[in-house]
């Protein structure tokens, strides 16, 4: 993987990419899963004991009466470009970015 990225002007741009959501201080707004533009995340019904029930495709799904809240999990991590509008509009602050050059795999 290239450690050099710029933007179109040539300045250095360092992708900030998302790689952990906290599970436990989501809230299951879906303001993050709103600003991105790369499908990378998906909002996940979850039980009482935080068991993920499935994805939550449809606003009245309440998993047969087992949903406790919805949760937003990072399904496709590796389409994210490292953008960062979506740690910028969390108000739990409970995402995990890594900067490009400092990603491993
Ligand atoms: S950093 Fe950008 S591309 Fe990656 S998940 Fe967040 S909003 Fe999407
Ligand atoms: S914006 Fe933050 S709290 Fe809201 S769903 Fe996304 S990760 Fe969870």
């Amino acid at each position: 993987m290239t450690n050099h990225f710029f933007t179109r002007d040539g300045s250095t741009w360092i992708p900030q990419y998302l790689t952990a959501i906290d599970a436990v201080t989501c809230i299951g707004c879906g303001r993050c899963v709103k600003v991105c533009s790369r499908e990378v995340m998906h909002l996940y019904g979850v039980d009482e004991s935080g068991e993920i029930l499935g994805a939550c495709d449809g606003e009245d799904e309440d998993f047969d009466g087992e949903l406790s809240r919805t949760i937003m999990v990072i399904d496709q991590a590796g389409r994210c470009i490292g953008c960062g509008a979506c740690a910028r509009v969390c108000p739990k602050k409970c995402q995990t970015h890594v900067a490009a050059d400092k990603i491993i795999g």
